[in-house]
């Protein structure tokens, strides 16, 4: 006898809606196009490994291009999608042509985590290959720089200049709330790490260091199980070099933040190897460290991987379960596929291209 399936059986039979995460899509200039036409393929291509999620992405224009076009680098329609997306996935931004009358490049980027609220910069910092670093002896480097996004010295950034000026000042903040957020952020990464923290500070010049250093002690109270050491950060620029393994979670000020994650990039293999996010309470963007590298743009040699790792880190950071099993999924891909050194564009001494590299990724996928 065939049995009719009763209502409750056909009830919990139904598949649950799927839960849709809004991705908005910022290119922008030079290489950004590139980069992001492949860390979307990947994405749509572990989307089908998952189960009850699904990706909806929305292309909004920004940048120095969009600057030319309509005479704002960051739209008031693309900031507003940004603030309703649940996350945002940035290519790169501003060309060196297209300036500001003040001569300052076009930031959209800087000022989208102004108004968002981005106060943490992170930048994980890992050697997939060791034939990709510069450095003769390295063991596993493996860590994250927390840089504060929103004032340091990056604060007056805005303020005009004149070139008959007798002088020009630009100021360092430092103020309490941002640092103790930044800090906390830091703390609680650390301790899905192997806990330690290190504050990277001049704080033995700049009285606005010293704060921050006092402050720092402060909220390390707070995380008795993490570890901190204190390092200037000439030292700290030495000891990325000599021995990168030793960090776990680094802090640090706005612009030591922006030069070091730049020599630390250097040492996995350089900007193409950096992926980031800036995240705030509410809203993220995840972009790769680097720039808009116009000396390589249109010729298809970019390296994508920093932006399909940013994408990895969005899916983490968007916390479903199955969006977090996804981020370490292309982390193993890209670790499985790396260990081929030539598995590489030419800024790693491969010969591939910007999407034979996206290609390789979403198949090993
Ligand atoms: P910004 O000031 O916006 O950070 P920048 O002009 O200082 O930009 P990048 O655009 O990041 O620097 O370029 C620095 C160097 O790194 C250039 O030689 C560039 O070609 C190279 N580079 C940057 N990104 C990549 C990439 N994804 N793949 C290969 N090379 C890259």
């Amino acid at each position: 006898m065939t049995e009719t399936p009763n209502e409750s059986a056909i009830a919990t039979s139904v598949a649950p809606a799927a839960r849709t995460f809004r991705i908005a899509v910022l290119p922008g200039d030079g290489i950004g196009p590139e980069v992001i036409a492949e860390a979307v393929r990947v994405l749509e291509a572990v989307r089908q490994k998952l189960e009850g999620v699904e990706f909806q992405f929305t292309e909004h224009p920004c940048g120095a291009g969009e600057y030319l076009r309509s005479g704002d680098p960051l739209p008031a329609s693309t900031l507003r999608a940004c603030g309703s997306a649940n996350a945002i996935l940035l290519g790169a931004m501003g060309l060196p042509d297209v300036r500001w009358p003040s001569g300052t490049e076009m930031a959209p980027q800087l000022d989208l985590r102004e108004q968002l609220d981005l106060y943490a910069g992170v930048r994980p910092i890992k050697l997939y290959n060791p034939a990709h670093s510069p450095l003769k002896h390295t063991g596993a480097v493996d860590f994250v720089i927390y840089r504060e996004n929103t004032e340091g010295l990056f604060s007056t950034r805005k303020n005009g200049y004149s070139r008959d000026a007798l002088e020009v000042r630009d100021s360092l903040r430092v103020s309490r709330r941002a640092s103790e957020r930044l800090f906390r952020a830091a703390f609680r990464h650390a301790q899905r790490r192997r806990g330690l923290v290190t504050l990277v500070d001049k704080a033995n010049v700049l009285p606005s260091m010293a704060y921050f250093r006092s402050i720092f002690d402060r909220i390390s109270a707070e995380f008795p199980d993490v570890r901190t050491e204190r390092v200037y950060v000439d030292a700290a620029a030495l000891f990325l070099v000599q021995k990168p393994e030793a960090f776990d979670v680094i802090v640090t000020e706005n612009m030591f933040g922006d030069i070091l994650s730049d020599l630390a990039a250097g040492i996995v293999g350089g900007m193409g190897m950096a992926p980031s996010g800036d995240i705030g309470e509410h809203h993220a963007v995840f972009q790769p460290s680097h720039g808009t590298a116009p000396d390589i743009a249109g010729k298809g040699v970019a390296n994508p991987l920093a932006t399909i790792l940013s994408a990895a880190m969005m899916l983490d950071w968007l916390g479903h379960d199955e969006t977090r099993r996804a981020a370490r999924l292309i982390e193993q891909a890209v670790e499985k596929l790396t260990a081929d050194a030539s598995f590489a564009t030419p800024d790693l001494g491969g010969s591939m291209t910007t999407s034979e590299i996206g290609r390789l990724i979403t198949e090993a996928l």
